[in-house]
C-alpha cells in the first residue's frame, strides 16, 4: 500500500499534525510518503525524513503562506504521478478548506475529521465521530482512485523518529500556483499563546466565572501548566473573551489530554468540541451539572476558592 500524507507548516514551522498522519499512516502499514508545501522546505523535509518517509517538498513564493488552491493543485499532479492508495491529510482549519477541493478535483471518495484508520482485508477503514461524538462509525472506500482521509488533530501521538527518509526537491510548476486568489496579508490569532486544537492541556471557562476580569484567574492557571485557554460560547457572546478561543459546535474542536471546564454547565454544543478530550476535570458549584456526566474528575464548589488554592498548589508542584 502506497500513502501519501499531507504536512502543515506556518512560517516553515511544521504543525504537530503534520507528524501526527505520519504515525496515522504507520498504523496501517505500507511506504508513506509525504507532501510539503513551502517557501522553504529546507529545515521542515530534514524534520519529516527524520521520521523515515519520503519527502516530495515544493518550494515557491506563492506556497509560503497556505493556499488551499494552489495546494490542491499541486497535490493532484503528485497524486497522478505518485498513485497512493490513500491520502492523509489535517483536519484542522487549513485541512479541511482543502481536502474536500483535493477530494473533489481528484474524483475521489473522502472521509473527514477521522480518529483511526484500520485494515480489514486490503480496504482501510477510517473511524469518524458523528452526532458530537455520540456515536463513531466507519467509512470505506468504495470508488477507484485514493481514499482521502482527514485526521482529527491530537488523535494520535507524534511519530518518533524512525531514522532517515529520502527528499525529493520538486520543481514546482507555474502552471499550478496561478492562482486565483492572493494572499495579500495574515492577521495572528492566537498572538503567542498556546494554539488551542494543538494543546495538550486546556484550561477552559464558563459563565460562572461572572465577570470578564475574573478570566486571568484562568489565564494564569493556563500559564502555570503551558495550558491553552478555552471558553465557552456564553462568555465570547458576553464579549468577555474573544471568539478564539470558544469550543464547541460553532467554535473550535479540541482533543487534548487533559480539559478543564471551569463554571461550564456542559450544554451539548460545548461537549461537541471537547467530549473526546482524554481526560475531563469539571469544576462546578452545581452537583446535577451536565459537564459531571462525562467528567472523569469532578469537583463541585465555588471555583472562586477552588481555582486559587488550585493554581497555587500547581506552581508549588511545577516549579
Ligand atoms: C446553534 C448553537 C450553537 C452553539 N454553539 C456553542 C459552542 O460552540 N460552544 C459553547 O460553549 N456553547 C454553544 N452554544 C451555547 C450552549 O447551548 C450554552 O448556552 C453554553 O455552552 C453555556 O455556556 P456556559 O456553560 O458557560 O454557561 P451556563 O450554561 O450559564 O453555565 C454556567 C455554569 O457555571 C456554574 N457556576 C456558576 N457559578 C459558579 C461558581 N461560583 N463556581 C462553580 N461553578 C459555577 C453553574 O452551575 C453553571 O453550570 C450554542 C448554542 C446554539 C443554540
Amino acid at each position: 500500500m502506497k500513502i501519501l500524507t499531507i504536512a502543515e507548516q506556518k512560517d516553515n514551522q511544521l504543525a504537530n499534525i503534520s507528524f501526527e498522519t505520519i504515525l496515522a499512516a504507520r498504523s496501517l502499514g505500507g511506504d508513506i510518503m509525504t507532501a510539503l508545501m513551502a517557501g522553504d522546505t529546507a529545515a521542515a523535509a530534514g524534520q519529516l525524513s527524520a521520521k523515515g518517509v519520503k519527502v516530495f517538498a515544493f518550494a515557491h513564493d506563492t506556497l509560503k503562506d497556505f493556499h488551499d488552491e494552489a495546494y490542491a493543485q499541486i497535490l493532484k499532479s503528485l497524486i497522478d504521478r505518485e498513485q497512493p492508495d490513500v491520502v492523509i491529510g489535517s483536519a484542522t482549519f487549513y485541512g479541511k478548506a482543502m481536502m474536500g477541493r483535493l477530494a473533489a478535483l481528484c474524483d475521489g471518495a473522502m472521509a473527514s475529521d477521522c480518529t483511526a484508520l484500520t485494515l480489514d482485508g486490503d480496504a482501510v477503514s477510517a473511524l469518524r465521530p458523528a452526532y458530537g461524538g455520540n456515536v463513531f462509525y466507519t467509512v470505506q472506500n468504495n470508488r477507484p482512485g485514493p481514499f482521502f482521509v482527514s485526521l482529527r488533530p491530537k488523535a494520535f501521538l507524534e511519530a518518533t523518529d524512525e531514522g532517515s527518509g529520502e527528499i525529493v526537491d520538486e520543481n514546482v510548476d507555474d502552471t499550478l500556483v496561478a492562482v486565483k486568489a492572493k494572499v495579500t496579508g495574515r492577521v495572528s490569532e492566537t498572538g503567542g499563546r498556546v494554539n488551542l486544537t494543538e494543546a495538550d492541556i486546556v484550561v477552559a471557562a464558563g459563565r460562572g466565572i461572572r465577570a470578564e476580569e475574573n478570566f486571568k484567574m484562568i489565564e494564569e492557571m493556563a500559564e502555570t501548566l503551558g495550558a491553552a485557554v478555552g471558553a465557552s460560547r456564553a462568555i465570547v457572546d458576553a464579549g468577555w473573551v474573544p471568539y478564539l478561543y470558544q469550543v464547541g459546535q460553532t467554535g473550535k474542536t479540541v482533543n487534548p489530554k487533559l480539559y478543564f471546564a471551569i463554571g461550564i454547565s456542559g450544554a451539548v454544543q460545548h461537549l461537541v468540541g471537547m467530549r473526546s478530550s482524554k481526560t475531563i476535570v469539571a469544576i462546578n458549584r452545581d452537583k446535577d451539572a451536565p459537564i459531571f456526566n462525562i467528567a472523569n474528575y469532578g469537583v463541585v464548589g465555588d471555583l472562586f476558592e477552588i481555582l486559587p488554592a488550585l493554581t497555587a498548589k500547581l506552581k508549588e508542584v511545577m516549579n
